[in-house]
Order: structure tokens, then C-alpha cells, then sequence
């Protein structure tokens, strides 16, 4: 009988999971710190995440909308196995700390007043943000709670009252 030892990623996670997530956590809002890039790319919602240069570039394409990042955190989930053990994908740095990483990168280039690199990011970015909201929104007409379903009668009876 062969044991397959578990991935080092996933033995850590089973081993300390609180730990796991307060580091994983940490990492994602420093990105910018840790030597990260974001630039917008002609896909919607998709950006391309850098970090480092000539051989020892790296570059991830993270899609918010989708939940999706090209990196091996990400990959290994979706393809091999999830850390998780009822089988939720555990969103990679890059989707977590995106949010922070494009309004810090957009802080900067305002004040060096980079507008070739500001004006396209920040239209990408509200794109993004206006689609997460849109997206949002129709999950919350699908599953009202019982409060916004009453609330939506009401005003839904309002209406027919006044069209009489
Ligand atoms: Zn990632």
C-alpha cells in the first residue's frame, strides 16, 4: 500500500488552519509591499499581476468576477485538490489583496501624475467594480430575504393601487 503524503500547502492548512489564513491573509493586503504590479489588460475584469523581473518575473492574470488567478495556489485547487476539506476553493492572495493592490498602485500614479497608466487602470477597475455590484444585486433578487421580499410586495402592490 503506497500513503501519498499530503502537499505541503495543504498539510500546513490541516496542520495550523488559523495560522494558515492569518498569514495567508497578511500577505494578500501587503502586495504592494511585497513587490507586486497591476496593470489592466483588453479582457474584461481580467488584470495581470507582476512581481519581479528578468528570469525571476512572475505574472498572474486574476479575474475578480470569476474568482479565477492563474497562479499555482489557485490551480493546484481548482485542478488537483482544494486545501479545504468540504471541497470550497480558498481564494488566492492575488484575488483577496487585488482591491488594495489596484487603489494603492491608482494612489500612486495619480501623485506622479502617470496619466498613460492611470486613466486605462482605474476605467478597468470601476468596469470591474460596477460588474461585481451588478452581479451582487441579481443574486440578492434571486434569494430575497424575507424582509426584502416583503418590502418588494409592498411597493410591487403600491404600484398596481396607483394604476388603477
Ligand atoms: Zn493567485
Amino acid at each position: 500500500m503506497t500513503v501519498t503524503r499530503p502537499h505541503p500547502l495543504r498539510r500546513a492548512y490541516m496542520l495550523d488552519r488559523r495560522n494558515f489564513l492569518a498569514a495567508h491573509l497578511h500577505r494578500a493586503a501587503r502586495l504592494l509591499e511585497y513587490g507586486y504590479g497591476v496593470s489592466e489588460t483588453d479582457t474584461p475584469h481580467l488584470f495581470r499581476l507582476q512581481r519581479g523581473d528578468g528570469e525571476g518575473l512572475r505574472t498572474h492574470l486574476v479575474d475578480p468576477v470569476a474568482g479565477c488567478c492563474t497562479c499555482p495556489f489557485h490551480r493546484r485547487q481548482v485542478e488537483v485538490e482544494p486545501l479545504t476539506t468540504d471541497g470550497v476553493v480558498l481564494p488566492c492572495k492575488h484575488i483577496l489583496g487585488l482591491g488594495k493592490l489596484v487603489e494603492e498602485t491608482l494612489k500612486a500614479l495619480r501623485a506622479e501624475s502617470d496619466h498613460r497608466r492611470y486613466f486605462p487602470l482605474s476605467a478597468h477597475w470601476i468596469a470591474t467594480r460596477q460588474e461585481l455590484r451588478r452581479r451582487h444585486s441579481r443574486l440578492l433578487e434571486l434569494w430575497p430575504t424575507p424582509d426584502e421580499r416583503r418590502r418588494s410586495c409592498q411597493s410591487q402592490s403600491k404600484t398596481c393601487g396607483s394604476a388603477r
